[in-house]
């Protein structure tokens, strides 16, 4: 029996605190808009490989195959000809044992079967194809890592699964076992000398393995946009690390505007202020008001704005310089035309 119960369980609500308004306006600071040639310049790079595909959940799991197939179609129009294509490499043990113990990363792989399926987790499935498709998600941030900051691509999304924004460094949940964008963001300090790097999270779940993994670390931001109640039960608004936190949770049937309300709000303005110099994006479209797992009300001109906002923050401060990854999305429509808008909107389009 399929056993993905948890992501659908609601969680008591966490105490909410609301900011004053007199530290908004102190930090609030002029926008750069995005136009003529700096859109020009951008050239976006497509991660992905067919690997991904062979992380076999089970019959009727959520986080399935079709989901990147059905992403893979909606890429294949005309409009994204002028993508930089690439395969997905393998990432590195070294680079993933940055954040994961080495004896986690151990675990992991000795859970992989031989056939059919193991549970890490009541959600967390894996199968033999697991091992080499989480290498290949990891990889994707990776190599987009070192081609937006080596200057070779303006931006990157990686399509890719399993996930990663629930792994702690030390579990796998929410069907995540490699925290790929926690990864990245370690591998952009010591491989290519970032000082300061954001990773903001629009999916619907908050990302609690990359809040834990930046709990302690001032120069590493971690910004979410999260339906609460909701799996996991993290992301309240006091949960805020060494002050390098930030929780905007929103409720059961809040819409686009609630949510453009609390980014613009709780997120943008300490974005701002830390100035990263590279942005990282867990980019969850799970938050659309179709999808089956939780309850907000977000459509496609909602992804499109955000992501407007987080190439803004990236032009601003890192040179333009941002990777996304993909987290959830679950209704497959969904998930295809909401990944469009984004990616078209990371080529400038
Ligand atoms: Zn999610």
């Amino acid at each position: 029996m399929v056993r993905f119960l948890a992501l659908h369980v609601a969680f008591p609500a966490g105490e909410v605190k609301f900011q004053s308004t007199v530290w908004l306006f102190r930090h609030a600071k002029p926008v750069i808009m995005l136009t003529g040639d700096a859109k020009d310049r951008m050239t976006t790079l497509l991660l992905t490989h067919p690997a991904c595909l062979a992380h076999d959940t089970g019959y009727g799991h959520p986080e399935q195959a079709d989901r990147l197939r059905a992403i893979e179609r909606a890429l294949a129009a005309k409009d994204f000809a002028d993508l930089k294509r690439e395969e997905a490499p393998m990432a590195d043990l070294a680079a993933i044992e940055r954040l994961h113990p080495k004896s986690y990363v151990a675990e992991v792989r000795a859970g992989i079967p031989k056939e059919l399926h193991n549970w890490l987790d009541p959600d967390t499935v894996v199968s033999p194809g697991s091992w080499e498709a989480v290498l290949r998600a990891t990889g994707a941030v990776l190599r987009g890592v070192d081609q937006v900051m080596a200057g070779t691509a303006t931006n990157a999304f990686c399509a890719v699964r399993p996930p990663g924004h629930h792994a702690e460094p030390s579990r796998a949940m929410g069907f995540c076992l490699f925290n790929s964008v926690a990864v990245g963001a370690l591998h952009a300090r010591e491989a290519h000398g970032a000082e300061r790097v954001a990773v903001i999270d629009f999916d619907v779940h908050h990302g609690n393995g990359t809040q834990a993994a930046f709990w302690n670390d001032k120069n590493l931001f971690y910004g979410s946009t999260h339906q609460m109640p909701l799996f996991p039960g993290t992301g309240a608004k006091d949960e805020t690390g060494v002050g390098n936190i930030w929780n905007a949770p929103l409720s059961p049937g809040d819409d686009g505007e609630d949510f453009r309300t609390a980014f613009s709000t709780q997120i943008a303005p300490a974005l701002d202020e830390f100035a990263p110099d590279l942005v990282l994006v867990s980019a969850g479209f799970d938050a659309h008001l179709r999808d089956p797992l939780a309850q907000l009300r977000l459509g496609e001109e909602d992804f499109r704005w955000v992501t407007e906002k987080l190439l803004e923050a990236a032009a601003k401060h890192s040179g333009g310089k941002l990777v996304a990854t993909l987290e959830g999305g679950y209704d497959l429509d969904a998930l295809a035309s909401s990944t469009a808008v984004h990616v078209r909107t990371l080529m400038g389009a």
